[in-house]
C-alpha cells in the first residue's frame, strides 16, 4: 500500500502581523494617476544599508525616508532567477503556479531549451508562457482597457513579463543596434515616440562616454579592492579596474553589446522611462495607468564582478541618482502623492565562493558540465546503458521518459537512483525525485520552496540544492538561483499615495506584491495569486 504523508502545519511561511493598526472604515479611498513598478535586477536588500551614506537625499534615501520599508522580504521559492522573479512580483504567485520556471528550460516536446518570452505560436518574444495573469493585467481589466500599461527593460523579460498580456506596449534593448524594440504580439511595436527616442542614438553617445567611479575611488569603504583575480576582465583591459574608457573598449566588445554592463544601461532605461511617460500621456488623467521599469546594468555588473566589488558599489550610487531624477519627474509631472511608487528586486546575489574561501568561509563551484554524461554512467551500471538524460539545467535534470516507458521502468524508481547519486556529490546538499511532489504536500523548508518552484509540465525531474554559498560558475563572477538568503532578501519599498513612512521587519513574500497593489488599487487579484496584502502597507 502506498504510504502518504501529508505535512499540516498552522502558520504558512508568510504571515501578517495582526496585531498592526487598521483603517476604521472600508470605503474605497479612490486611485491613484499612476503606479510605478520598479524592479532592480539582483538587488540584495543590504546594499540600501551598505551603501545609504554615500546616496543623495533624493533618491533611495527619500524613499526610505517617506516610504515604507519593509526590511524582511523574500523569495519563497527555488529558482531565483529573473524571469521567474519579474513573473513572481506581478503575479503574486509562484513558478508552479505562473509557470515560468528559469529564464530559459528544456521543453520535452521541442526536445531543446526554451527561452521564458520564447513564443512558438507567433515566432517571436511574448509573455504567452506565463500562465497567470499579472496586476498589470488585472488593471487592463478593472479599467475596460482605460488604463495605460507600459513595461520598460534592458532585458527583454524585465519589460515583457511585468506588463502583462495585453498593455500597451512592453519595449526592450537590442544588443545589436543599441535601440530599444518591441514584437508583433503587441498592438503597436512601434510607435511615433519610439522612432524619435531610437533616432536620438543614446546608446552610441552613453558608449563614447568613461565609466569612473562617482565618488574619489578611495572612498569606496564598503567595498573590497578594486583589483580582485575574481572579477571579469572586459576585453582590451588588462585588469579589472577603474577607470573604463568605454570608448575604447565598446569596439572589443561588441559595441552595443558593452552598454549593459555598464551603469548607463540603467541611463537609458531611465530616459526611455520618461520618453514612454510623455509619449504615452501616462498619468496625465484620472484613470490609474501603470509603467514598469526593470534596471538591468545591477545585474550585469553583479555577474561580472560580485557583491564585495567597486564596480556594483558604483553602479548603486549612480542607480540612486536616476531613481532621484525619475521621482523628481514624477513629482513634476504626475504630482507629489499623486502615484504609487514600488521597488523591488527578482533576485538577490551569491558571494563570489573563492573571495569567501579566501576568507575562510564556505563556498564552492560546482562543475555542472559534465553533470550528464556522469548520470549517465551511472545509470549504466544500474539499470543499463542508454541515453538516460535529456537535459540538465537550472539545477534540474530532466530524464528521457520514453526510454524509461519503453524499458517499462518506474519513473519515480529512476529519479531516486540518480537522486541518490547526486545526493553523494560534494557541493549538493538535496537531490529531490520530483514525483516525490505527487503524494507528499510540503509548507515549509527547502522541499516547500522547490515544490512552490516546479511546474508539473514544465520542469525536470531531479532537483538539485547546492550546500550554501555554492554555485554552478566559473571561478570569475558570480551567480544566483538559490533559496538561501542571500539570494531571497530583497527590497521591498512602497512610495506616494497613500503610503505614510514606516518600517516593518515582519517576514513577508515577493508573492505579497500584487495582492497587496489589488488591495490599494480595490481591484481583482492576479488570478493565481498566493500571496496576502501586507497590513502594514495597506492599513499604515
Ligand atoms: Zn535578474
Amino acid at each position: 500500500m502506498r504510504k502518504i504523508i501529508f505535512f499540516f502545519v498552522l502558520l504558512v511561511a508568510c504571515t501578517s502581523n495582526p496585531n498592526q493598526p487598521v483603517r476604521t472604515s472600508a470605503e474605497p479611498s479612490g486611485r491613484p494617476k499612476l503606479v510605478v513598478g520598479i524592479i532592480v535586477d539582483q538587488m540584495r536588500h543590504e546594499y540600501l544599508y551598505r551603501y545609504y551614506d554615500k546616496f543623495g537625499n533624493d533618491g533611495f534615501k527619500r524613499i526610505m525616508k517617506e516610504g515604507f520599508v519593509n526590511k524582511n522580504t523574500h523569495y519563497n521559492y527555488i529558482p531565483t532567477k529573473t524571469a521567474p522573479g519579474h513573473a513572481s512580483v506581478y503575479t503574486g504567485t509562484t513558478p508552479a503556479v505562473h509557470g515560468i520556471i528559469g529564464n530559459s528550460w528544456y521543453d520535452r516536446k521541442l526536445k531543446r531549451d526554451i527561452e521564458n518570452v520564447e513564443d512558438t505560436v507567433l515566432k517571436c518574444l511574448s509573455p504567452r508562457n506565463m500562465l497567470a495573469t499579472t496586476i498589470t493585467d488585472e488593471l487592463k481589466i478593472a479599467t475596460q482597457g482605460r488604463s495605460k500599461v507600459i513595461g520598460i527593460s534592458i532585458k527583454d523579460r524585465g519589460a515583457i513579463l511585468p506588463a502583462g498580456h495585453n498593455p500597451d506596449g512592453a519595449f526592450w534593448y537590442e544588443e545589436e543596434t543599441g535601440n530599444f524594440t518591441s514584437s508583433k504580439y503587441y498592438n503597436n511595436p512601434s510607435p511615433e515616440w519610439l522612432k524619435k527616442f531610437n533616432d536620438k542614438h543614446y546608446a552610441d553617445s552613453l558608449l563614447n562616454l568613461t565609466w569612473n567611479t562617482l565618488l574619489p575611488i578611495a572612498e569606496y569603504t564598503e567595498s573590497g579592492p578594486d583589483d580582485t583575480n575574481y572579477e571579469e576582465i572586459f576585453e582590451g583591459k588588462e585588469r579589472p579596474v577603474f577607470p573604463y574608457n568605454l570608448a575604447e573598449l565598446r569596439s572589443k566588445n561588441d559595441n552595443f553589446e558593452l552598454l549593459p554592463t555598464t551603469p548607463f544601461g540603467n541611463t537609458i532605461t531611465t530616459l526611455l522611462a520618461i520618453a514612454a511617460m510623455e509619449g504615452e500621456k501616462i498619468g496625465q488623467d484620472e484613470v490609474t495607468d501603470f509603467l514598469a521599469i526593470s534596471y538591468s546594468s545591477t545585474d550585469k555588473i553583479g555577474h561580472a564582478f560580485g557583491p564585495q566589488s567597486v564596480e556594483v558599489e558604483d553602479v548603486y550610487l549612480r542607480l540612486d541618482q536616476e531613481l532621484a531624477s525619475l521621482i523628481a519627474y514624477f513629482d513634476k509631472n504626475v504630482g507629489k502623492g499623486e502615484y504609487l511608487l514600488f521597488l523591488t528586486a527578482d533576485h538577490a546575489t551569491a558571494e563570489v565562493p573563492g573571495l569567501m574561501n579566501d576568507q575562510k568561509m564556505p563556498a564552492g563551484l560546482f562543475p555542472e558540465d559534465d553533470l550528464k554524461d556522469k548520470i549517465n554512467t551511472q545509470l549504466g551500471r544500474l539499470i543499463g546503458k542508454g541515453n538516460w538524460v535529456d537535459a540538465v539545467g537550472n539545477e534540474q535534470v530532466f530524464l528521457n521518459q520514453s526510454l524509461i516507458q519503453e524499458k517499462k521502468l518506474e519513473l519515480v524508481k529512476v529519479q531516486q537512483l540518480v537522486a541518490d547519486y547526486l545526493g553523494q556529490q560534494e557541493g549538493i546538499a538535496i537531490a529531490f525525485p520530483a514525483n516525490l511532489f505527487k503524494t507528499n504536500h510540503y509548507a515549509s523548508g527547502t522541499e516547500a520552496l522547490l515544490y512552490r518552484g516546479y511546474h508539473w509540465k514544465r520542469s525536470g525531474d531531479i532537483l538539485m540544492v547546492y550546500e550554501p554559498g555554492w554555485i554552478a560558475h566559473e571561478p570569475v563572477g558570480t551567480s544566483h538561483g538559490s533559496g538561501y538568503a542571500y539570494d531571497t532578501h530583497v527590497p521591498m519599498l512602497w512610495f506616494g499615495w497613500k503610503i505614510k513612512p514606516g518600517v516593518s521587519s515582519n517576514r513577508h513574500c515577493i508573492t505579497d506584491i500584487g495582492p497587496t497593489i489589488s488591495n490599494l488599487l480595490d481591484i481583482a487579484w492576479p488570478n493565481g495569486t498566493r500571496g496576502n496584502p501586507i497590513e502594514e502597507v495597506v492599513n499604515n
